[in-house]
């Protein structure tokens, strides 16, 4: 039987990324980061020495651009034009970028087409920003997590100095909010929920609690 296609929705550090991961796992579904997808086209185009809003350009750079998830031991990992670029698409200069790239229709439709792709035989959880209300507006099933500020920005830093990140917390949190407001105001698939998604708010939810809410709404 064709699996389902699952999203999930919403802003960085409301624990997309964990439970995404955790819900694949215990549905035997494959799981799609695609912001990993824009965090990669900005490290590309960083490379060039271009900048995001240089639109053909951008769109040369995408059309030469193959990507590819492989599980391994060290977890998910992402391959661009097979190199391996899970680590380098990490960094705060790269984080800011992927929010200025995403904003660019070129690069968006570009994308589209690359996570509809995967999305194909269904069986996926897609994590995102506009998975549920753009690009799978027909997934069987679709979630919204948020969370507050401060929350999200405790677990980010959390999850940066855990990584050998320098930053201070009030730094986190400025650049949350600054993307928050980029990544929901942008008139192009802003961030926001799916009218029929499941809206799920983990600020004081431990992210098992939040796992059993979201597979109490996937058919089985
Ligand atoms: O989720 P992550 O922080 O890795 O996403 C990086 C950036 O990519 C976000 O700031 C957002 O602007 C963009 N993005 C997007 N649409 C998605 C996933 C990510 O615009 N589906």
């Amino acid at each position: 039987m064709k699996g389902l296609l699952v999203t999930i929705d919403g802003p960085g550090g409301a624990g997309k990324t964990t439970v995404s991961r955790l819900l694949a796992k215990a549905l035997g579904y494959t799981y799609v980061d695609t912001g990993a997808l824009y965090r990669a086209v900005a490290l590309a185009v960083l490379s060039e020495k271009c900048s995001a809003n240089e639109d053909s350009k951008v769109a040369q750079i995408c059309r030469r651009l193959g990507f590819r998830f492989e599980n391994s031991s060290k977890g998910l990992r992402l391959y661009m034009n097979e190199v391996d670029v899970t680590d380098e698409i990490r960094t705060q200069e790269i984080t800011m970028l992927a929010s200025a790239v995403s904003a660019r229709p070129v690069v968006r439709e570009y994308l589209l087409g690359v996570q509809r792709g995967m999305g194909k035989n269904g069986g996926v959880v897609f994590e995102g920003r506009d998975m549920g209300t753009v690009v799978f507006p027909e997934a069987d099933v679709k979630f919204f997590l948020d969370a507050d500020l401060s929350v999200r920005a405790v677990r980010r830093h959390k999850e940066l100095v855990a990584m050998g990140v320098n930053i201070s917390l009030d730094e986190v949190r400025q650049t949350m909010y600054r993307r928050d407001k980029d990544d929901s105001s942008r008139v192009l698939a802003p961030l926001k929920p799916a009218h029929d998604a499941v809206r799920i708010d983990s600020t004081s939810l431990e992210i098992g609690r939040v796992l059993e809410l979201m597979l109490g709404h996937v058919p089985v």
